[in-house]
């Protein structure tokens, strides 16, 4: 049987935090998921949803088993639709902790067969989120270490365009 798992986010826009999470999801999994929430409740998202799927396949271009798609509705009840036997979540510094382990033992009583499992964010990545790079790109600064090259002009002019 096919070992699959969901990465589920806002991915707002991606960072290379993701990328790391997803990617080492990867060698873990046979099929991994990446859910790309199409209304997030934190507030409303700076990049559109095809946006979002866009930034997403090109930066994890090379990563074969992994599928990007647009998700409105119960994870627990995807989860089960795709047959998937993990989310996997990064966790940054302690911020991500309460709110995290709310979500998964509410997503275990929905759907007890699935597990949520937390990949400790790699050290280089610790404080950033999609929202600090919004804030640094609106200011002017230089967010080459934040998101992958690939998409960087791509995000770099999307924020101006919102910013200015
Ligand atoms: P953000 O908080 O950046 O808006 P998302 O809601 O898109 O992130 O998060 C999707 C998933 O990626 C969550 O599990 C989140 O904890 C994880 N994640 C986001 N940024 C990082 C990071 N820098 N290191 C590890 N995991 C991260």
């Amino acid at each position: 049987m096919e070992r699959i798992a969901i990465c589920p986010g806002s991915f707002d826009p991606v960072t290379l935090g993701h990328v790391d999470i997803i990617s080492r999801a990867a060698k873990m999994f046979d099929h991994v998921i990446v859910a790309v929430l199409i209304n997030f409740s934190k507030k409303s998202p700076s990049f559109s949803i095809d946006e979002r799927i866009d930034l997403l396949k090109r930066a994890l271009h090379g990563i074969n088993n992994v599928e990007v798609v647009g998700f409105n509705g119960l994870l627990a009840d995807y989860a089960k639709e795709r047959n998937a036997l993990a989310l996997v979540k990064g966790l940054r510094a302690v911020s991500d902790f309460e709110y995290e382990f709310q979500m998964a033992l509410t997503n275990k009583i929905l759907n007890p067969e699935l597990e949520t499992i937390f990949l400790t964010t790699s050290a280089q990545y610790m404080y950033l989120s999609s929202s600090f790079v919004k804030q640094v790109a609106s200011l002017g600064g230089d967010i080459s270490s934040f998101v992958p090259e690939c998409i960087l002009e791509t995000v770099k002019d999307r924020l101006l365009h919102i910013y200015q």
